[in-house]
Order: C-alpha cells, then sequence, then structure tokens
C-alpha cells in the first residue's frame, strides 16, 4: 500500500486558442519543436498567432523526424543556442514532444552534446528550459510524463533518457487530431491502450493507478463507450477522437506512476529495425504478454474491462486494426532478446523474473 504520485504538469483541455494566457510569463522568445504536420493541421498557425499576439519572437525548428534520434535533436539544440530561445513549445505526436524535452535539457547548457543527455549525473543540478506542449496524435501521452525516448543508433535501439523532465503545460486540442491518417489513430490509441495495460500490469502499479487504468479501460470497452468498436470501424468522429486524447493522457499520467513493461521495451526492437510505428510495434506484442502474465487476476480484469472473453479474441482484434506485414526471422529474434536482456532494470518492471526464453517465446507467439 505504499506510494507516492507526482504529477506536476497542469492539463488543458479543449479549444488552444482559449487559454493564450498560458504562453505568458516564460520570456520573450520561444524556440517551437516541431515534426512537418504541424503546418497542416493548424496547430502551428494557433500557436504563432498566440505568440503574435503576446509579442512573444518564436523561431520555429520543423525537422522533428519520428522516432527522434540524439543527433536529430542536436539540430534543434544549436537553433536554442543560436536565438537564445527563453522556453520550448512541442507540438505533434510523441517524436517531437520527445524532442521539445531532450532540447529543453540542453539549451540552457551549451558546454554540453548529445552524448550528456544519456549520462544519469552530467545535468544534475542544471538549469533545464520550461516546454509547453501541444499534443497531435492520441497515443504518447508524452505531454504529461516526465519520458524522453530518443533513438540511439550507438546501441542500436531506443531507450528512455535518465533526465526526467515534466512539460508545464499540457494542451488537448482534438481537432488538430482530426486530420491524422487512419493508421495513425490506430496506432497511437494502441500505443495508449498499451500503457494502460502496462501499467496494470507492472511491477511498480499501485492501487491509485490501477483505479485510472480501470477507468480508462472502460472507455475503450464496448460498454463503457464502445472505442474498440470505433477503432474496427475506423470511424473517428470528434466526440470519439476527445476520447482518445483523454484516454491517451489518462494513460501518460499512469505509466509516469508505473512504467511500461515489456512490451514496450520488446516494441523498441521491432520499431529500431523493422520501422514498425512505436504503438503497433508494443500492440503486436500486447496479447502475448498478456497470456505470459502471471498475474491472472489482473489479466481476466483486463479482458473483462474490454468486454473481451478470451486473450485469442484479444489478439485477433489487435491483428485486425494494426495490419501490419512483419517479417522477423528467428536469428532476429534471437538478437533482439540479447537488446532486451541487456535492460536489466527495465526487466524489472514485470513483476516476476523473466527469462531469455521467455523474451523469445512472446516476440516468436506475437509475430510469427
Ligand atoms: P509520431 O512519430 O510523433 O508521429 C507519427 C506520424 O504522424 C508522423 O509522420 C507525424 O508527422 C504524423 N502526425 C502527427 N500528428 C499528426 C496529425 N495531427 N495529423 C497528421 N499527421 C500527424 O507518433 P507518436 O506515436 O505520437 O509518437 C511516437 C514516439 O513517442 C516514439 O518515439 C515513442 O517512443 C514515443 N513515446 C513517448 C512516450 C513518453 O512518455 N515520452 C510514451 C510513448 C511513446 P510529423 O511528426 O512530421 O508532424
Ligand atoms: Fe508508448
Amino acid at each position: 500500500m505504499k506510494f507516492n504520485y507526482e504529477m506536476p504538469t497542469k492539463v488543458f483541455a479543449g479549444e488552444l486558442r482559449d487559454y493564450t494566457q498560458e504562453f505568458t510569463g516564460y520570456g520573450d522568445k520561444a524556440l517551437i519543436v516541431t515534426g512537418r504536420s504541424s503546418a497542416s493541421n493548424g496547430s502551428l498557425d494557433d500557436v504563432l498567432a498566440i505568440l503574435g499576439e503576446l509579442h512573444i519572437a518564436a523561431v520555429v525548428f520543423n525537422g522533428v523526424e519520428e522516432n527522434p534520434s540524439d543527433e536529430n535533436v542536436m539540430e534543434a539544440v544549436r537553433m536554442g543556442w543560436d536565438s537564445g530561445a527563453k522556453f520550448i513549445i512541442g507540438i505533434g505526436g510523441g517524436s517531437p514532444l520527445d524532442a521539445a524535452k531532450a532540447v529543453a535539457l540542453l539549451v540552457p547548457n551549451p558546454d554540453k552534446s548529445s552524448a550528456d543527455l544519456w549520462e544519469a549525473d552530467s545535468l544534475e543540478g542544471r538549469r533545464r528550459l520550461p516546454v509547453l506542449a501541444i499534443a497531435t496524435t492520441a497515443g504518447t501521452g508524452s505531454e504529461v510524463t516526465p519520458f524522453t525516448i530518443l533513438t540511439t543508433h550507438e546501441r542500436q535501439t531506443k531507450a528512455s533518457l535518465p533526465h526526467f523532465l515534466f512539460p508545464d503545460k499540457a494542451f488537448l486540442d482534438a481537432k488538430y487530431t482530426v486530420h491524422m491518417p487512419d493508421s495513425v489513430t490506430l496506432h497511437t490509441a494502441t500505443d495508449a491502450l498499451s500503457h494502460l495495460i502496462e501499467g496494470y500490469l507492472s511491477s511498480q502499479a499501485n492501487l491509485l493507478s490501477d483505479r485510472l487504468v480501470e477507468s480508462g479501460l472502460g472507455v475503450y470497452g464496448a460498454e463503457g463507450g464502445h472505442l474498440m468498436a470505433r477503432m474496427s470501424e475506423r470511424q473517428f468522429d470528434i466526440p470519439v477522437r476527445n476520447k482518445l486524447l483523454i484516454n491517451s493522457a489518462l494513460a501518460g499520467i499512469v505509466i509516469t506512476q508505473t512504467r511500461t513493461t515489456l512490451p514496450h521495451l520488446m516494441g523498441y526492437c521491432l520499431t529500431y529495425n523493422k520501422k514498425t510505428p512505436h504503438g503497433a510495434a508494443c500492440g503486436i506484442l500486447l496479447a502475448e504478454y498478456m497470456r505470459f502474465h502471471q498475474n491472472k487476476e489482473k489479466v481476466d480484469n483486463i479482458l473483462r474491462l474490454l468486454d473481451l472473453s478470451n486473450i485469442d479474441e484479444f489478439k485477433e482484434w489487435l491483428r485486425h486494426i494494426l495490419d501490419l506485414r512483419l517479417s522477423v526471422s528467428t536469428d532476429e529474434i534471437v538478437d533482439y532478446t540479447k537488446v532486451v536482456c541487456s535492460n536489466p532494470e527495465k526487466l524489472k518492471t514485470h513483476p516476476f523474473p523473466v527469462a531469455a526464453g521467455d523474451i523469445s517465446d512472446i516476440f516468436t507467439r506475437s509475430i510469427t
């Protein structure tokens, strides 16, 4: 029963333009860190208009890649150094939002480099810039989590930085998510579902996070709001978009307390090596992870809340909505298993001991 709960990010849901005053108090120059789609979904124009009204200068880095690497982040950091930005505005899915956090860690520290992002002690006590996060996908919850996931070519995978940085404010305006392609909508919604399920099954789950998960899963399940049915039918009207966005933030609040567990750790290998989108990479492993999990009571609760009769039904639904064509050889599974097992700290988020054979079995049963 012993746990604590930290969630300092202020969350603002609804029309972004109603929250103009929330952009004041951070200084006269913002660095906007984003990808390409914010220029066409209305979010970048709205932010620039707000900053214009407030007479805050803006420089825009719009080159964040999907699953950004530390090298990609450094391009934005250099823009921050050159421009003297006082705060960071991240606009986008998890990729730009995570990049924005990494940029905020390094801009006030010109003596540091990308290598310092990966060193637990190297930014200890150092200043960081405030981050305002505007979500344009509904899946990662990065706008409310302190985690920053970057690609590391050195380790040939993706990993979480050892520094925690909560955005100061998170903005949830579902209209920016409307033009997501169906595949991005489905993959990111599966990421949020994965966060809820992994949070529930994590060794760090607690009574409070469990209650949040149960309410979130109920929204996916048929009884609570038909989100799973809407996902199967690819029917995404504004009420559905709102539910997906709020559930994504809720799931982010959950993993802030519980961390993610094996499907995420394993999914990073599929994303790094096969370019499988993040949510799909975790989602395709979920059903077999649940089958492997020793806490049968919680697994049964998940199925009940999702209004499913058994794990096979869940696996079939995931395969249908994710629509992946993945080909992974036995040798590749051996390699991925080694990468996963080289992260013992993260393996501890599973509440029971895990052997290499367990990891390769989950990969094999999920993918082949
Ligand atoms: P993403 O990589 O940010 O975006 C996926 C694609 O969708 C990109 O091509 C993006 O284009 C486009 N896109 C984004 N918003 C759009 C919109 N409104 N309309 C049309 N297209 C849009 O995908 P994501 O799943 O949100 O983020 C994945 C990343 O988040 C991974 O690196 C993952 O590891 C990380 N993650 C972080 C956390 C955390 O707590 N920090 C948790 C889970 C996952 P542009 O980017 O070019 O605009
Ligand atoms: Fe995720």
